[in-house]
């Protein structure tokens, strides 16, 4: 069997390299893909991302079906356009893919539906939300409408910045249509989980909980970035409150978009915050797997991720039972220098260790050059360390960590922290 994968991210690369284990698997096609996915045997790239020249290589090649994993396809409609071309797709329907491509209808449906997030308003009158956002006072949390590639949020601590960042949005125009609408927004504190899902339509059917960092130093200092490692299973997600969510987001979520006439399929990802006293609020829907989430939750699926995925786009998600490795899975991201503004590109990578039990380094940002491995982008490897605590997950993924050379190397010392603390 024939399976294609889109996408060049850290998360592709870990999609495709589990698919890739599956012993009814010929082929794993990745488009792009990047350095990672090019020298994995049983991966092949192609130079692709136009979604109708995608669908005519599958028909070509006879791929059995493809799983997309970034939103940007997603939202500009690829699962359409295969479906109406009778190909066999795993994602949201473009429709479906604005509760991420624009804030304003998730928080529109999360208020219809009653799932519980922030207040908030949306603006696209640059007068009006000064008033608002004077209104309400500091923190505030001001969001571009559209896709920002995470550039989009800014979480204001005080008056002055919230007001610079509606200006920039709506008045400079600095993020383009994306910013052409901003959502005004409540700030929530808490500590943040991943909560991520698979939909058939009709079941749900959760994966491993995880964790991201989103700030770019130790401490959760520095700016935000898209992601700077992630951890699985999150200790905040206790089974207790694991049963909330499924209650109180997730089924309100798949059954208010089918009862809208946008019923959902793909993978839901719910970006949750949970404060001390135990309220649960959703930040934010991603119509995909989360980048670095999907890196540590493949490393820990123990099920075949072919039949799954079958089963999910054929509707019968309800007799799949996942099974997963009991260890935690640690994702340490280590990004070029200059991220996330200007990240450096060209810089040779050295002494990544051929995968172990415990170890595997998913590529993201990174391409081969006559024969040399070097960084391309922003975000360049995931190295997941497993173990049976956080600590020796951390263990086994700084000890390889320590290993890679690239000039500038940026990642953080203390993934997983959080976990500790619980
Ligand atoms: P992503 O890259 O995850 O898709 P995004 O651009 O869609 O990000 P959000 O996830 O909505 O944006 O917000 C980014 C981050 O900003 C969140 O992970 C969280 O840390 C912070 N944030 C968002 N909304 C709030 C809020 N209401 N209160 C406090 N912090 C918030």
């Amino acid at each position: 069997m024939k399976i294609l994968v889109v996408g060049s991210g850290g998360r592709e690369h870990a999609l495709a390299w589990k698919l890739a284990q599956s012993e009814r698997i010929q082929m794993v096609y990745v488009a792009p893909g990047n350095g990672g996915t090019a020298r994995d045997g049983r991966l092949v790239n192609v130079d692709l991302t136009d979604p109708a020249q995608l669908a005519d290589f599958v028909v070509a090649e006879h791929v059995a079906f493809t799983v997309v994993g970034p939103e940007v396809p997603l939202a500009a409609g690829i699962v359409n356009l295969f479906r109406a071309r009778g190909l066999k797709i795993f994602g949201p329907t473009k429709e479906a893919a604005q509760l991420e491509s624009s804030k304003d209808f998730a928080k529109a449906f999360m208020q219809r539906h009653g799932i519980p997030t922030a207040a908030y308003k949306t603006f696209s009158d640059v007068a009006q939300a000064h008033a608002y956002i004077d209104a309400q006072g500091a923190p505030i949390v001001i969001k571009a409408d559209g896709l920002a590639a995470g550039k989009g949020v800014v979480v204001a601590m005080t008056l002055q910045e919230a007001h610079d960042a509606a200006d920039l949005m709506l008045l400079d125009n600095r993020l383009g249509d994306a910013g052409a609408r901003i959502v005004v927004e409540e700030f929530l504190a808490g500590e943040e989980a991943s909560f991520i899902v698979m939909c058939d339509g009709k079941h749900v059917l959760p994966l491993a909980t995880s964790q991201d960092h989103k700030r770019l130093k130790d401490h959760d200092e520095g700016p935000n970035t898209g992601g700077m490692g992630a951890y699985s299973p999150a200790p905040i997600v206790t089974p207790e409150m694991h049963a909330r969510v499924m209650r109180e987001v997730i089924n309100p979520t798949i059954n208010g978009m089918a009862k809208d006439g946008t019923v959902f399929t793909g993978f839901l990802y719910a970006g949750l915050m949970i404060d001390a006293q135990g309220n649960l609020k959703t930040l934010e829907f991603n119509c995909r797997m989360g980048d670095p989430e999907t890196q540590p939750i493949m490393a820990r699926l123990k099920s075949d991720l072919v039949s799954v995925m079958e089963h999910a786009i054929n509707g019968t998600l309800d007799t799949v039972e996942l099974e997963w490795d009991r260890r935690t899975a640690v994702g340490v991201v280590m990004a070029a220098p200059g991220y996330p503004d200007n990240a450096r590109k060209g810089d040779v990578i050295d002494g990544i260790p051929a995968e172990t039990p415990e170890c595997v380094t998913f590529h993201a940002g990174t391409t081969i050059v006559d024969g040399t491995l070097q960084t391309n982008g922003g975000r360049v490897l995931c190295v997941v360390g497993l173990g049976d605590s956080i600590k020796t997950a951390q263990k086994q993924a700084y000890e390889t960590v320590d290993k890679i050379r690239f000039n500038g190397a940026q990642f953080r010392r203390d993934i997983g922290w959080r976990g500790l603390k619980h």
